[in-house]
């Protein structure tokens, strides 16, 4: 059922970015604003053709193809939600002496019939005897051989009755397209007798580091080098999206091998992401080779951190794949990845719903900041003595300074025209929980 090649990732070939370019209005690739990259990378992406089955097991985080339309209702019979006595309610509020004609067990109907003043036994999830629609719980009760004394109480019609149909109604859509299978929806889908479900391809990513200074773990350290930490944050946040990786390592800054990783991440994946490389000092062969082998935008974003960011598309045979240049700075990698290229995944995967949810919460500093940029500080995110959320900045925000994406709980989104924010004032905060 699974295919092994990369699926088509262009189905019909979209414009160039350059027309995508033209389209958008005061589109300046030398300062684009964080809305305007979203803007851009809609129309430059689509969803993944394509579906297959899978076993229920193996659908969690994959993306629902089509509707599940519950082919049974659940749960499929009226039945008690506690243990107790199940009566018929029309004696209410009198009731309060009660025959015990039989106990209903879970996973058999009980067969006979009531009358007036008498009850059933009836253990949780049993379904309930014809004619009864009310159960008392245990607790509330008093029983004296085969009578049982009620304390009505509070007690109403139907209550401790769960309905037929009242979780999903047969025919109804359960779960839509495009929604990603979690545990809850995993769990939905088997509540209603499924046990396979049609899902989107998995997207392919291919990733690799670039830079002379870059060393692979298990190499020595050396003078003026640093370790890639840059290909295990790209790993984790790929792989907490669900998405297939390819890890091609470490690219030295040399045609030859620059070359070969772009043409066999283009012919293995959908998606290739890259690292470092793409400022606008670079005297290194990663932009000279992006641009020979791909239809690709250098672009210089009005944010902090990730100023530059390349983006485009490597032709490989009959199709293309989607191309991320990200800037080398460990911090720049992530928070480019979770504001631009996680939407932008997530919408190739065939998702709903790709805005990330966020939070205010009162800033327990002044943060300085000029309107004409979006920028990210790494936050921590906790409860003042009024029980309100409030952010505080890991301190360093230097876009190297990888600890303080560790500390911090959230990123802090200081909009592009919004100016200083004073002690005090509600601020976004994109919380991680569930990113990273
Ligand atoms: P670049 O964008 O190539 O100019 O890199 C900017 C900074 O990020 C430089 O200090 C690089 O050493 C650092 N850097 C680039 N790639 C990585 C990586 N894979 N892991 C850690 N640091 C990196
Ligand atoms: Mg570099």
């Amino acid at each position: 059922m699974t295919d092994a090649s990369p699926s088509s990732a262009l189905p019909a070939e979209p414009a160039t970015l350059a027309q995508i370019g033209q389209q958008l209005a005061g589109y300046d690739p030398q300062a684009l604003s964080a809305d305007a990259v979203l803007a851009f990378l809609e129309q430059m992406v689509q969803p993944l053709a394509g579906a297959e089955s899978v076993p229920l097991l193996q659908a969690l985080d994959r993306v629902l193809a089509e509707d599940v339309i519950s082919p049974l209702s659940v749960p499929p019979h009226d039945n008690s939600a506690m243990d107790g006595y199940a009566f018929c309610g029309d004696s209410l509020p009198e009731a309060q002496r009660l025959q015990v004609v039989g106990t209903a067990l879970a996973g058999k109907a009980w067969v006979g019939q009531v009358l007036q003043g008498q009850c059933v036994k009836i253990m949780t999830g049993a379904i309930m005897p014809p004619g009864l629609d009310t159960v008392v719980p245990q607790e509330l009760t008093q029983r004296d051989g085969d009578l049982v004394q009620i304390t009505a109480g509070l007690l109403q019609r139907g209550d401790n009755r769960r309905l037929c149909g009242e979780d999903l109604m047969q025919g109804q859509v359960a779960l839509q397209a495009g929604t990603r299978l979690g545990p809850a929806a995993c769990g939905l889908v088997a509540s209603l007798g499924l046990s396979q479900v049609r899902v989107r391809p998995r997207l392919k990513v291919a990733y690799f580091s670039t830079g002379d200074e870059i060393l692979s773990l298990g190499e020595a350290p050396r003078e003026g080098a640093v370790y890639d930490s840059n290909r295990y944050t790209v790993h984790g946040m790929l792989h907490h999206m669900g998405c297939e990786v390819l890890d091609l390592g470490v690219v030295r800054d040399d045609p030859a091998l620059l070359e070969g990783a772009f043409t066999q991440a283009a012919a293995q994946a959908d998606v290739i992401i890259t690292s470092g490389g793409v400022s606008v000092g670079e005297a290194d062969f990663t932009k000279t080779m992006m641009k020979k082998l791909g239809d690709v935008a250098f672009w210089r974003i009005a944010m902090r951190p990730g100023r530059p960011m390349a983006v485009g598309r490597i032709p490989q045979g009959d199709r293309s794949a989607v191309l991320f240049g990200l800037p080398g700075n460990p911090v720049a990698v992530m928070v480019t990845f979770l504001a631009f290229v996680r939407p932008t995944l997530q919408r190739m995967m065939g998702m709903q719903a790709t805005a990330l949810p966020l939070l205010k919460a009162r800033s327990q500093e002044v943060l300085r900041k000029k309107p004409g940029r979006t920028e990210y500080q790494r936050g921590i995110v906790s409860r003042n003595a009024q029980g309100e959320l409030q952010v505080q900045t890991t301190g360093n925000q230097g876009s190297g300074v990888l600890s303080s994406m560790v500390q911090a709980n959230g990123l802090m989104v200081l909009h592009h025209d919004q100016a200083t924010a004073q002690v005090g004032d509600w601020v976004d905060v994109m919380m991680f929980e569930g990113h990273l």
